[in-house]
């Protein structure tokens, strides 16, 4: 990439979260394989972010890459109104193989947060359809669940755009964020605010959605799993459809296939994205019961009112099946027990370390969380010089890196985060 090509990238491409008139630094990387980031200078990055938990076999993989070859060769794209084909199939049997019981209807779609649009527009024509108005979420404080409209109504509405959109927004219910730790002891009284809000508007909420286990972008907090093993319990009394958002947690990443399994409970409604594919392409997807489906199958419209254009993507498909039978082969729970244990061992005993304020670690996420914002510019600049691709944000410096990373590379990568706690006034707070 030329001079003139970076000249361009700033004064005319957006990318995520920026400004377009104070743009950040974007570094321009030319290649990736395996669990190395190739930047146009010549310079190697170890890879810690997965690209936004994607990537969990590592870039360029040859499987991967041979099963979108074979799908070019038979057609890339062919619309799915109407129509279907074998990698379709072949993905949403997968599917329905590996989720939680009871989730056998599947819808796919574009990206993450238009599978949660999928999932709340699901449960608001299943009320339909049974005659009762229920048109309110009821969610979890420090949430995320997608840039979307529908998905940013239920984002914690403070470390989210609610102000920004106030008015235009629909007014859903929020809970207290659950305080018990993952691995702490579990206190009943963590779900006393849920159980309240359950209580009071049992008549006009739809469904409780929530991330399980992991809160990711709304502050990566790990929480206890009886807590959603209540959800689950109230939402039953109240006859409330629970929709799991796994988007980030899914396909292994919590050092389970699934989060719901750490409470060993299905939800209604299930949403899948993010790793789907491998890291390589955009596709995700709504699974739900035969109870929901048929449902809203039976009410006034008679259909479920979806259908994008790339709905159902070959190309996706294909890799994306692929991907799933690459995890089918099992080898990701010793990976990423592996890099649990490592990312505990190098982690942790930074907690100690005066401007952090808690380490954690589940499955394949290691999170280093400061009491003060990080100056990100020149804390990224800094992980570029040390060789590692770590991208932080708010207060957190945080790590989830392809389940294939060698104990070296994760290494590098938490020497890395160790090296900038030394000089923390450089890197955190004003
Ligand atoms: C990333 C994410 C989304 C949104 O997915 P996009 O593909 O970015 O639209 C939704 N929910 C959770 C939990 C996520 O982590």
């Amino acid at each position: 990439m030329t001079p003139s090509d970076l000249a361009f990238d700033r004064s005319h491409i957006w990318h995520p979260y920026t400004s377009m008139s104070q743009p950040l630094p974007v570094y321009p990387v030319v290649g990736a394989q395996g669990t190395s980031l190739q930047l146009a200078d010549g310079r190697t990055l170890v890879d810690g972010m997965s690209s936004w938990w994607a990537a969990i076999h590592g870039y360029n993989h040859p499987r991967l890459n041979q099963a979108m070859t074979a799908q070019i060769a038979q057609m890339s794209h062919v619309m799915f109104g109407g129509i279907t084909h074998p990698s379709a199939v072949s993905l949403c049997r997968r599917l329905v193989d590996m989720t939680p019981a009871g989730l056998e209807c599947v819808f796919l779609a574009d990206s993450g947060s238009v599978a949660v649009e999928v999932a709340m527009k699901m449960a608001l024509q299943y009320w339909q359809a049974r005659g009762e108005k229920r048109q309110r979420f009821l969610t979890l404080r420090n949430g995320y669940h997608g840039d979307t409209f529908a998905a940013m109504s239920v984002c914690d509405p403070h470390n989210s755009m609610h102000s920004l959109y106030q008015g235009y927004l629909p007014s859903h219910l929020f809970a207290a964020a659950p305080a018990c730790r993952f691995d702490e002891a579990w206190r009943d009284s963590d779900a006393d605010d849920i159980e309240r809000l359950i209580a009071h508007h049992a008549g006009e909420v739809a469904a409780v959605i929530l991330e399980p286990v992991v809160q990711g972008a709304g502050g990566m907090r790990f929480y206890h799993p009886r807590y959603l093993q209540r959800v689950r319990t109230l939402c039953d009394r109240y006859g409330i459809l629970l929709i799991a958002d796994e988007i980030a947690t899914g396909f292994g990443r919590t050092g389970k296939l699934f989060a719901c399994e750490h409470a060993d409970i299905a939800p209604d409604i299930l949403c899948v994205g993010k790793a789907l594919t491998g890291g390589t392409m955009t596709l995700s997807a709504t699974l739900t019961t035969r109870h929901v489906a048929d449902t809203v199958s039976n009410g006034e419209a008679g259909c479920f009112m979806h259908g994008p254009t790339f709905m159902g993507n070959p190309l996706a498909c294909a890799v994306a099946s692929e991907s799933l039978a690459m995890l089918q082969e099992n080898q990701w729970p010793q990976q990423v027990a592996d890099i649990e244990a490592q990312l505990r061992r190098s982690l942790l005993p930074l907690a100690d370390h005066p401007g952090v304020k808690d380490a954690r670690v589940l499955g394949a996420i290691g999170v280093i969380e400061t009491h003060q914002p990080v100056n990100m510019a020149a804390l990224q600049a800094f992980f570029v010089d040390c060789g590692v691709w770590i991208r932080p944000f708010g207060r957190l410096i945080y790590l989830m890196p392809p389940y294939i990373i060698s104990p070296e590379a994760l290494q590098r990568l938490t020497d890395a985060i160790a090296g900038a706690l030394e000089q923390p006034g450089h890197f955190i707070g004003a």
